[in-house]
């Protein structure tokens, strides 16, 4: 398949799970792309080093369309074993392996910027190449979109960093952190630091802690358990049989949706932790109201009128989405790209306002449901995206 005007017919930008998914179908449809990116670069620059994935194994497949790249086929051909929870070194080594097999023509180069142009889209790479797309694929994930609470802007980084500035937590060492939110990057960050010997406490204005996986027998009642739980691991009981159906989810009312996706994704640590934890302090129901440099540590009061004096905050504090943060795309294209919230509204095949444009991963979200914010939700956007662009060649 070749566009008859430009340079070639899709550009996938993001090497991650969500763009070697695509790669891959499109690959096995016949469908010609350019795919740029460091192949799990976001796992392993911007996730802590010791970590494991939240997901279940089941829900931790890169999908491809023959089923041959599954993480039992890694481990076959790598005559190794896997432990669960999957390590997170393990699952980058499997990205790669995945990529090696999948798209061995990737190109890791970065995409500086995207515009529109009469052919469908001018891509220049930082290099300073340019070519023409009729298509593009944004599949950059949520490394730009880290949320940094209010209170503090303005503090240096040495003193108050986001998790994904993070990825070997051992470097405070001799130092006291306080880490804030409750989510897993929180307490897992929590864990390590403490495994580490280094002085940590968490805060976090949630009143409680919500765990995951709690239930381990809810999962092996046979039919009950398929009734209940998709194999997409998003979600509890029931919410994750409808998350794992986008197109039925995008039907139900706007704030049903919004009600639901925050139920699935909502803050919550993996019941493994809760071991791993025991002796940390934690604070909750509390946050921090302000964020002062005091000589070389950081002095943070919180909303109980109490204070802390750190060496480091390290802020678990999530990720807001918002296209415009995305700095290749130019501001010709943001302007006609319809969004809600900083997400792109998106119809099928994940396109977006802006023809031919498609996001895939966290930014689908808002039109997709939860499911694309994971791992497990590739093999929908990949599929959704074959259905569209073979249909829309057909017609051509
Ligand atoms: C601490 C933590 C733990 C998590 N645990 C899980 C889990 O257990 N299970 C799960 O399903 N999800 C988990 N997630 C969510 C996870 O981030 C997403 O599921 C996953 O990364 C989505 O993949 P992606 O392909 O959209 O993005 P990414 O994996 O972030 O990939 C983005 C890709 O884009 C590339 N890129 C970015 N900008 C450019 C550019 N300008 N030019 C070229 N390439 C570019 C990057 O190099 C990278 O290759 C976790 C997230 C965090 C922060």
């Amino acid at each position: 398949m070749k566009s008859k005007s430009a340079d070639c017919w899709l550009t996938i930008i993001g090497a991650g799970p969500y763009g070697l998914c695509a790669a891959a179908y499109l690959r096995a449809a016949g469908v010609e792309a350019r795919v740029f990116g460091e192949p799990m670069a976001f796992w392993q620059n911007q996730m802590p080093a010791g970590m494991c994935l939240r997901s279940n194994w089941g829900a931790s497949h890169l999908a491809d369309p023959r089923r041959e790249l599954t993480l039992d086929a890694y481990c076959r051909q790598n005559g190794n074993h896997i432990p669960k929870p999957i390590p997170l070194d393990r699952f980058i080594d499997y990205g790669r392996w995945y990529q090696v097999h999948a798209v061995p023509d990737l190109d890791r180069r970065h995409v500086s910027s995207v515009e529109i142009d009469p052919r469908g889209f001018k891509v220049v790479m930082a290099e300073g190449e340019e070519f023409t797309s009729r298509r593009v694929v944004v599949a950059t994930g949520i490394g730009a979109f880290a949320s940094r609470p209010a209170e503090f802007a303005g503090i240096p980084c040495a003193l108050a960093s986001h998790t994904t500035e993070q990825n070997d937590l051992r470097r405070f060492k001799g130092q006291r952190v306080v880490v804030i939110g409750a989510g897993q990057s929180a307490l897992e960050s929590a864990a390590l630091l403490r495994e580490a010997d280094i002085d940590v406490e968490v805060i976090a204005r949630d009143r409680t802690l919500n765990w995951v996986g709690l239930h381990p027998r809810l999962h092996h009642l046979g039919v009950i358990s398929k009734m209940l739980y998709s194999t997409r691991d998003v979600g509890p009981a029931g919410i994750s049989r409808l998350v794992a159906m986008p197109h039925l989810f995008r039907r139900f009312p706007r704030g049903f949706q919004d009600r639901t996706a925050y139920r699935a994704i909502r803050p919550a640590g993996a019941y493994w932790l809760q071991s791993r934890i025991a002796g940390v302090p934690i604070t909750l129901g509390r946050s921090v109201v302000s964020a002062a440099v005091a000589g070389s540590r950081l002095q943070l009061r919180l909303n109980d009128g109490t204070e802390r004096l750190v060496d480091h905050a390290l802020l678990a504090t999530g990720f807001r989405v918002d296209v415009s943060r995305y700095p290749f795309l130019a501001q010709s294209l943001l302007t006609q790209l319809e969004t809600v919230d900083g997400f792109p509204v998106l119809h099928g095949g994940l396109e977006s306002t802006v023809p031919g444009l498609h996001f895939f991963g966290k930014p689908a979200a808002w039109s997709f449901g939860p499911l694309l914010g994971f791992v497990s939700g590739a093999e929908f956007a990949s599929r959704e995206l074959i259905r569209s662009v073979t249909r829309n060649n057909a017609s051509h």
